[in-house]
């Protein structure tokens, strides 16, 4: 393994999924859902393999369908406007779309700052393109960005701002005020932002979701990512897409080209029908999942964690400081084994160990009757 990726030898999702399987425990960790998305987009995945559709190569930039699909779903909820055949990408998930904005935007030696804790994929591609990572850190309780540091962490070698609204793992998502201050200091300082927006529709009132893409002086110099596997519970498929300029997508298109050349041909199909589900399809998975969350900071409360509530994404993040613990990842490790529960420490996903050293995150994107059990098996951790 070369320098660049020593000590990312196997991402914390893997191995704390591993250690859920070899313990029989019930797995709060890998952020995937226990229920697939609606009956009716898997038909129509399996629907086109049958009719031998995408089940060859297709374009390389996405079937158009798709990406027509995700241009209209862009106007249908924010009222901007991509070219679907210059301004989308289709891509292998968001993790291939991160990967290939970062390796076709970044030169070696650039800096990029980051929100952290940061997706552990984030420290990865950074590292691959021989950049800089330049992180801003959210601290507890309110993990809201404290955009004067993010003013003093700009300097002459700063490329780009990499962003992620909803925030895995904290939940924040961003505010108007806040995105408009990120917007102003990237006009200001000629950055170019990607930004992660792949838990768009996984927000809870009255927050809400607004693309930095839709702010003044953006949408030419923003690529955004977004992904069908959060949003329509198809964590398996990898479709991912990337919209920007024609200029930014070709650049990233480029990329991608050596990556996977191109995504899964008959999934597309599949995501461009479920991206044109009703109003109600997207309602109605917020509120369920909202339950979902009050349920689980609920249990954990009563437990006897610190608990952030989320303002989206399908994550919380707790403290394990009221239990005397020390270190997350220790407990992590322990906690299969004290109580049969699989987390993630989030001390993994900050370089400023001391600021995350006692955050654990529990994923709420399960059955309510394996919430209910994990929550009466931590209640034994006092
Ligand atoms: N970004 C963030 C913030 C995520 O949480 C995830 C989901 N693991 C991804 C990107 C990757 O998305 P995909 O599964 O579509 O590659
Ligand atoms: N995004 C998911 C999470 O944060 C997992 C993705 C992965 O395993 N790479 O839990």
């Amino acid at each position: 393994l070369n320098r660049r990726l020593a000590g990312m030898g196997t991402t914390i999702f893997a191995e704390m999924s591993a250690l859920a399987t070899t313990t029989g425990s019930i797995n709060l960790g890998q952020g995937f859902p226990d229920t697939d998305g609606p009956r009716e987009i898997a038909q129509a995945a399996a629907d086109a393999v049958l009719a031998g559709r995408g089940n060859q190569y297709p374009p390389g930039p996405g079937i158009p369908e798709l990406r027509t699909a995700i241009a209209e779903h862009q106007q249908r909820f924010y009222g901007l406007a991509y070219d679907p055949d210059t301004e989308v990408l289709v891509t292998a998930g968001a993790t291939e779309a991160i990967a290939a904005s970062l390796l076709a935007l970044l030169e070696p030696g650039d800096e990029v700052i980051a929100f952290e804790p940061f997706y552990d994929s984030y420290a990865a591609c950074i590292a691959m393109a021989g950049a800089v990572r330049v992180p801003l850190t959210l601290r507890a309780p309110s993990f809201r960005p404290d955009l004067d540091e993010l003013r003093a962490l700009i300097t002459p070698r700063t490329r780009l701002l990499l962003l992620n609204t909803p925030h895995n793992p904290t939940g924040t998502v961003l505010t108007l005020d806040e995105l408009t201050a990120v917007a102003e200091l990237a006009v200001e300082h000629g950055l170019l932002v990607v930004t992660d927006e792949v838990y768009e529709h996984l927000v809870f009132a009255p927050s809400a979701h607004r693309p930095l893409a839709s702010l003044p002086g953006m949408r030419e110099r923003t690529v955004t990512i977004s992904s069908a596997g959060k949003t329509f519970s198809f964590t398996g498929w990898k479709v991912g897409w990337v919209t920007a300029t024609p200029e930014l997508v070709a650049a990233v298109r480029t990329a991608k080209q050596y990556l996977t050349y191109v995504s899964a041909g008959p999934f597309q199909y599949a995501v461009a029908e479920a991206l044109r589900l009703p109003d109600s399809y997207f309602a109605g998975f917020r509120t369920d999942l909202a339950r979902k969350r009050d349920l689980l900071a609920d249990g954990l409360r009563t437990a006897g964690f610190e608990v952030y509530e989320p303002q989206g994404t399908y994550f919380i993040t707790t403290d394990i400081a009221p239990f005397g613990e020390k270190d997350a990842y220790a407990f992590c490790r322990a906690l299969p084994e004290r109580c049969g529960v699989v987390a993630i420490p989030n001390s993994v996903f900050y370089d400023d160990k001391e600021a995350g050293a006692t955050q654990v995150r529990f994923t709420f994107c399960k059955q309510d009757h394996v919430l209910e059990e994990a929550v009466l098996r931590l209640g034994a951790l006092r």
